[in-house]
């Protein structure tokens, strides 16, 4: 019977020792997850200079950048995604870079990429 609880107990205390490491384990890539969340920083397609910001559903910059994506729910990432996916669709056709502008015909605002070169024209966000 001794000897059964002793190694009981040893169980047990690897166990939760084992447990613990795994907790941990976790709660350090739950972590490096966030830093990389928080990482994502996409550069204002309008004025090239500083970095879009995340307010609810309103996507902003220092320069004037306003879109409300209160439909989409986009975030920062999905924004960056769109960008890119812009410019790959147009760059398959066309070498010049596009330009962006914000249209809001009496409605929500939108993100416009257009190139001067092909007419090439497709909304963004
Ligand atoms: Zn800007
Ligand atoms: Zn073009």
């Amino acid at each position: 019977m001794g000897t059964l609880r002793h190694e009981e107990l040893r169980l047990l205390e690897e166990y939760s020792s084992y447990e613990q490491g795994t907790l941990q384990l976790e709660e350090q890539s739950l972590c490096s997850a966030l830093d990389k969340l928080s990482a994502v920083e996409v550069v204002c397609p309008l004025c090239k200079k500083s970095t879009l910001m995340l307010n609810k559903s309103v996507i902003f910059c220092k320069c004037g950048l306003r879109i409300d994506t209160e439909q989409d729910g986009l975030s920062l990432g999905n924004v960056q995604r769109l960008l890119e996916m812009g410019l790959e669709q147009h760059g398959a056709a066309c070498h010049c870079e596009p330009v962006y502008s914000l249209v809001s015909d009496a409605g929500p605002t939108n993100l416009l990429m257009t190139c001067p070169d092909c007419d090439w024209m497709s909304v963004v966000i």
